[in-house]
């Protein structure tokens, strides 16, 4: 493998859909690859932990189809293929995004995980750079570790990494398997068994309605699911809005999906009309044989099944001490509010691929204004 170059102008962490919508705009701006011996031009580098392309679309389970996903955003430029709607979206994705990749040119550097992101000149810790020096990200993966010098950071590295498990108390007694979204492989692992699924997003419902085919079903919410029977646009961009507002403030995003409600599609009649869809509350603490609910009774299963989301994966950027007193960081659009060298994509509001495509355009954008003014 060649060496990883230690300077770049932007550096792009993540090829997912973000991030390699990111590279996009950085080529049609002019910028060339770092380590190019083109020299003259603004160089990138876009970094990405996996094996190979895709990003999260690598570790999707394999029953999730082309037909039962919400529905795929091209990448900027290039569509995607024309395929069967019960193809894997696992095969399909990772396809297309490396077709894409190879088309462009965009050299993606894998397998390197971001572990800090630093600012150079802040040698006093006191975070006060006046927003004009280096960045240092540094990096591990393919049996070494290094820093690129970077002017800007993209930062797009989604929400599959950091699984949102709920704690509840008598957790660690539970003698059955625990997992989550991110760990399903297969319903027939459950098969005969009694398994509780929790949450109240789309993971939790396709996923309990597979289940429910091979295992019996315990569906616990912390509130009732909002159903409706068919997606208006207007409700998604209104949600959109909700989460851009929320950001802005400085406070967590809620994940855009959550707050548009769920579909009624017909397996999931199919599975209301079996009982399979008939919610419990949450229950109040956890046994070794099961879950028990406020009144105290036990609710008997083998395997609790938590649907429970995830977070954004920013971990890597906590030396740069963006989170506010609002508990979330505060943005201006995709750039952090008074950090012109970080932008975040496939952030709140733009965490879809529709959204993270315009995203990537948008970063890039003022990025190259950044640049040209300093
Ligand atoms: P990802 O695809 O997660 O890519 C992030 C990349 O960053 C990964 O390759 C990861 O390895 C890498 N990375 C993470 N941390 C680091 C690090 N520290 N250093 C280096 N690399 C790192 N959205 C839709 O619009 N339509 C859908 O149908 C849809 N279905 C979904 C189904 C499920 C089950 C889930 C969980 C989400 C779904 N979404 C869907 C939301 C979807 O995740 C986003 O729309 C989009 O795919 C996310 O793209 P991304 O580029 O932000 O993140």
């Amino acid at each position: 493998t060649e060496a990883v170059p230690q300077a770049a102008d932007v550096v792009v962490i993540g090829a997912g859909q973000a991030g390699l919508s990111a590279g996009y705009h950085l080529r049609r701006r002019g910028f060339v690859p770092a380590g190019d011996p083109a020299g003259g031009a603004r160089t990138y580098l876009v970094l990405d932990a996996e094996d190979g392309p895709g990003g999260a679309w690598r570790h999707r389970w394999r029953s999730l189809r082309m037909s039962t996903i919400n529905g795929i955003h091209d990448l900027p430029g290039i569509e995607q293929p024309d395929v069967e709607p019960e193809a894997a979206s696992v095969d399909v994705l990772p396809a297309y995004f490396g077709d894409y990749e190879d088309e462009l040119g965009l050299a993606v550097v894998r397998p390197v995980r971001v572990r800090r992101v630093e600012k150079a000149d802040d040698e006093l810790g006191d975070g006060g750079d006046g927003g004009h020096g280096d960045l240092l990200v540094r990096w591990e993966g393919r049996g070494s570790s290094g820093v690129i010098t970077a002017r800007a950071v993209i930062n797009a590295t989604g929400t599959w990494s950091k699984p949102f498990w709920p704690a509840y108390p008598g957790q660690e007694t539970f003698r059955g398997r625990q997992l989550h979204t991110a760990d399903y492989v297969r319903a027939e692992d459950f098969a005969g068994q009694r398994v509780a699924v929790v949450g109240g997003g789309i993971s939790a419902v396709q996923l309990l309605e597979e289940v429910s085919h091979v295992a019996q079903t315990f569906w616990f919410t912390r509130r009732e699911p909002v159903w409706r029977d068919s997606f208006d646009p207007e409700d998604g961009s209104r949600a959109v809005a909700m989460v851009a507002d929320r950001v802005r403030d400085g406070l967590p995003p809620l994940s855009v999906v959550s707050v548009t409600g769920l579909i009624r599609t017909p397996s999931l009649r199919a599975a209301a009309a079996r009982g399979v869809l008939d919610r419990r509350p949450m229950f109040a603490r956890i046994a070794s044989e099961g879950v028990v609910m406020p009144d105290g009774g036990l609710v008997p299963v083998d395997v609790i099944f938590w649907n429970t989301g995830f977070r954004a994966a920013l971990d890597h950027l906590r030396p740069l001490g963006l989170r506010g007193a609002g508990g979330g960081i505060r943005m201006d659009g995709t750039q952090v509010d008074g950090e012109p060298r970080v932008h975040l994509i496939g952030y709140g509001p733009s965490a879809s691929t529709i959204g993270a495509n315009r995203a990537g355009r948008d970063a890039v954008n003022r990025i190259v204004r950044h640049l040209n003014d300093n």
